[in-house]
């Protein structure tokens, strides 16, 4: 055989090996779902939210729903399937892996959407896209306190982005959210707010208006923005 000859064939081998253990990594492997850390100090957005709710609910509730959630999807083909996947089809899945999938996803992009150097506006490409749907940055903020406000019970508010890529605000009760298949909006979430009682009632007690008008001031618009430009 010529050199050349061979070293095309080992190329070849070494060539169609390496596809076939991709193939085979993509059809069974288990999503690797990570416990993320809390990307600043409990007290570091004490302009809106106090250090115990922080401690509390990151290492308490959210901590919560992470171990649920892992064991509601413990020994299931979901073990396959990235969040995303399992909120596409979410409907069929019992209230274990909804409500946790979902308790698991919103709290770990809620802590990435707020940070101590949070507050302002959002920048200039996505200002624009609030114009666009909202008519102003101030009736954006005033339609998502809205939402947040009259949220009955338990829930969440969000500004999502739909699939030609316009704005809309919504509001869901317990942890769902707006990438579930039977949400009456769906959308990628790139804003939320908890307004669960757990999120703020050692602090505002009653007063769900104040902690969702302090919220602003820890928003971190870059991102939002980030998020948008997914
Ligand atoms: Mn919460």
């Amino acid at each position: 055989m010529k050199k050349s000859t061979y070293f095309l064939l080992s190329f070849t081998v070494i060539f169609v090996f390496s596809l076939s253990a991709q193939a085979q990594n993509m059809k069974g492997k288990k999503v690797n779902h990570e416990f993320p850390e809390l990307p600043y100090a409990y007290d570091a957005l004490e302009k809106a939210i106090d250090s115990e709710t922080m401690n509390i609910h990151y290492n308490k509730h959210f901590r919560g729903y992470y171990d649920k959630f892992l064991k509601a999807i413990e020994g299931s083909a979901l073990e396959m399937l990235t969040l995303e996947e399992i909120f596409a089809n979410v409907s069929r899945s019992n209230a274990a892996v909804r409500n946790n999938a979902g308790g698991f996803y919103n709290h770990a992009m809620f802590w990435t959407i707020m940070s101590p150097d949070g507050g302002g506006k959002p920048g200039p490409k996505l200002e624009a896209a609030i114009n666009k749907s909202f008519g102003s940055f101030d009736k954006f903020k005033a339609e998502f306190e809205a939402a947040a406000a009259s949220q009955f019970g338990s829930g969440w508010a969000w500004l999502s982005k739909d699939e030609q890529g316009n704005l809309f605000v919504s509001s869901t009760p317990n942890q769902d959210n707006p990438l579930m298949d039977d949400v009456a909006k769906r959308g990628y979430p790139i804003l939320a707010l908890d307004v669960w009682e757990h999120a703020y009632y050692l602090r505002y007690q009653n007063k769900r208006t104040s902690y969702i008008g302090n919220f602003w001031e820890v928003v971190n618009w870059p991102e939002v923005e980030k998020r948008f430009n997914r």
